[in-house]
């Protein structure tokens, strides 16, 4: 089994998020929740120069539908380079389970560094 390498799961909501996670975090976050089995289900991955703020957003977005998510998981990265290549990883790994359906992409490269190679398949 794969692992996202993260801690949580926490609830995802406004007091869940504030708790958990420090402002200005740079990192990973993973929205899921855990099955009969305690399994996190991971259903959305994604990359933030501010995590705390990007869940906030996830959460308020009208436009996402995050009825069957209650739970997220999130990791520090040193930079954004770090963090993107996480990202990837995450996505490799879970990107072909029929559970992340709302990450049909490729992660995308931060902005300007399009020399930057994903670690997995190289893209
Ligand atoms: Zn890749």
């Amino acid at each position: 089994m794969p692992t996202l390498d993260m801690s949580g799961p926490y609830p995802f909501n406004s007091t869940g998020i504030d708790k958990n996670v420090p402002e200005g975090t740079i990192g990973n976050y993973a929205l899921g929740q855990t099955n009969d089995e305690n399994t996190f289900i991971v259903h959305y991955i994604g990359h933030s120069l501010d995590v705390r703020k990007r869940l906030h957003d996830h959460l308020n977005n009208p436009d996402e539908d995050w009825s069957k998510v209650h739970q997220f998981k999130f990791s520090k990265a040193a930079n954004e380079v770090e963090a993107y290549k996480k990202e990837c990883q995450n996505w490799h790994d879970f990107g072909e389970s029929t559970y992340l359906h709302d990450n049909e992409y490729h992660p995308a490269k931060p902005g300007g560094r399009t020399s930057l190679k994903c670690p997995v398949c190289g893209q």
